[in-house]
């Protein structure tokens, strides 16, 4: 959702990019609230350009973002070099805050959360780009005890299908191959009378588009027309992201994610009878407060049941405004870091025996481009979003093409690419 919001604040400025701050005439940091550390690497970038705004006094330097969002006209206050600070809803308004602080001097602070257009400025796209996001909802409805994403980005807005597919259709005329639909609950997109599977339905229509994903699912807004369309739709990649966060349903309950240990099992079951070889993955929060070994053990158990494909864990981070914050009984900052780490150990020794498994199989792999660390290489993703990098050439981006997979590690698989079906059978 950030790289979105950068992506389209590039847009909204019209402006040339550079890699060297000192060159800019407008620095703007976009930022995230997510996590304390996420919030603090926001502030501290931000001081770095003091320097740039002494010996550079006409240099615009701006702030966006749920940070931004969060502490509004007080960052003005704490940091002297800083003219704009604009929420997460405003970036439309980015080009006339700019001009008033050019034309009246004046700084400018914009975060009001009644706007009519925010989906207005679509996001920059790099030309020869192969796979690209497309924002379908903005904001949240769920309670999330520990989440400061509803307070920071407002409550759902569902963007207006016909405006989902007239991005998409761009996209799609300018080369790109996979969409990826975005929204803080994805799954729960509705509009006009149109659920979520029906979105999927309509973007696989468009002509030229070989792939579409979609994050984050929300557990209990799957559908069985979801289900369906994940099973039926060709286009549509077997990969749902479906954050669980605890497997204890002690913890479940205090966080606030209205299911139980036992429905997301099932859940995860009915996803796998219609689609058995989909890839799930999750988001683990651990050292939530009051958080007892009983509930970690659930949680390490529940890992082990359901064998996810990937997990991103955390570490609980207390955020200004959310209920948690509030909480009582909280862990010891020693003790989540032991969790953490003892669920990373074992969801990596997960994730490599899954890499490893698909070591022999024909997988298509669409090619994004060329490989980060060698030339000659090139790197794609599977069905399931695992990375693959084989021997091949820029030529192939933007391909599906068969790779036999020959290793796999931790993040990503080693294979090489199948002229043709025939030499399959040769091979195997
Ligand atoms: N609705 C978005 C939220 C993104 S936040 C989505 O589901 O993608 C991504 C993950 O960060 C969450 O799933 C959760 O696991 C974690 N997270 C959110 N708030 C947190 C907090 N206060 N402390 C630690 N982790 C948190």
């Amino acid at each position: 959702m950030n790289e979105y919001d950068s992506s389209r604040i590039r847009s909204a400025l019209g402006m040339e990019l550079t890699d060297d701050p000192k060159e800019a005439d407008v620095v703007i940091v976009n930022t995230c609230a997510i996590r304390e550390k996420a919030d603090q690497k926001a502030l501290s970038s931000l001081g770095r350009f003091k320097h740039l705004k002494l010996r550079k006094p006409n240099a615009i330097i701006g702030v966006g973002g749920c940070v931004a969002q969060l502490y509004g006209e007080r960052l003005l206050d704490h940091m002297p070099h800083l003219d704009i600070v604009f929420g997460t809803r405003n970036i439309p308004m980015l080009p006339e805050l700019i001009s008033q602080v050019q034309r009246e001097k004046r700084r400018g602070v914009e975060t009001s959360f009644d706007v009519e257009e925010i989906f207005d400025v679509e996001p920059y796209h790099e030309a020869g780009k192969v796979t690209a996001f497309v924002s379908v909802q903005q904001g949240c409805n769920k309670t999330c005890a520990y989440c400061i994403v509803p307070s920071v980005r407002g409550k759902e807005v569902n963007r207006p299908l016909s405006d989902i597919l007239r991005e998409a259709t761009n996209l799609v005329q300018k080369g790109v191959k996979e969409i990826t639909l975005i929204g803080q609950t994805v799954n729960s997109w509705k509009s006009d009378g149109y659920r979520f599977g029906d979105l999927l339905r309509t973007v696989s229509d468009i002509e030229g588009l070989l792939r579409i994903r979609f994050t984050t699912s929300y557990p209990r807004d799957i559908t069985k027309k979801l289900i369906d369309a994940l099973r039926d739709i060709p286009k549509v990649c077997h990969h749902i992201h479906l954050p669980v966060q605890s497997g204890s349903n002690r913890v479940l309950k205090m966080m606030g994610r209205t299911y139980t240990r036992e429905w997301y099992i099932e859940t995860v079951s009915r996803l796998r009878d219609a689609v058995p070889d989909i890839a799930i993955t999750t988001d683990i929060i651990v050292g939530f407060p009051g958080e007892s070994e009983e509930d970690f053990k659930d949680t390490m158990k529940l890992l082990r049941d359901v064998e996810f494909d990937g997990t991103f864990s955390f570490k609980f981070s207390s955020r200004p405004g959310t209920p948690a914050a509030e909480f009582s009984d909280t862990v010891a900052d020693e003790v989540a870091a032991r969790r953490l780490f003892e669920l990373q150990e074992f969801q990596r020794e997960i994730t490599v025996k899954k890499n490893m498994s698909r070591v022999g199989q024909i997988e298509e792999v669409l090619v994004e481009g060329e490989s980060k660390n060698s030339t000659n290489w090139v790197s794609g993703r599977t069905t399931h979003n695992r990375i693959v990098n084989f021997p091949g050439t820029g030529e192939l981006k933007g391909n599906l093409v068969n790779v036999k997979i020959t290793e796999g590690f931790q993040n990503s698989l080693r294979g090489r690419l199948i002229e043709n079906l025939m030499e399959v059978n040769h091979v195997s």
